[in-house]
């Protein structure tokens, strides 16, 4: 079973909390592995974490979802250019 990278962002912050069961997470590892666009966003993803961690904010700010998948279309879209 191959899932699609929108699949995958919907499961990174799970994956990184490692609260996915194994079967969802093998899926999401094995996408990882051979997509250079879902290993960038999960690295900013992590960044993102890291540094909401630091201060000590866990509550993400309104809209922040939305935006970031925005961001992520957008970057989808202009890596299927290439
Ligand atoms: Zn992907």
């Amino acid at each position: 079973m191959v899932i699609a990278c929108k699949h995958v962002w919907d499961y990174l912050s799970e994956y990184i909390d490692g609260t996915l069961s194994v079967e969802t997470r093998e899926l999401v590892q094995r996408h990882l592995d051979h997509c250079g666009i879902c290993s960038a966003i999960l690295d900013s993803t992590r960044n993102i974490i890291i540094l909401t961690a630091d201060e000590r904010v866990f509550e993400l700010p309104v809209g922040f979802s939305e935006r970031l998948h925005a961001k992520l279309d957008l970057e989808f879209a202009r890596a299927q250019d290439r």
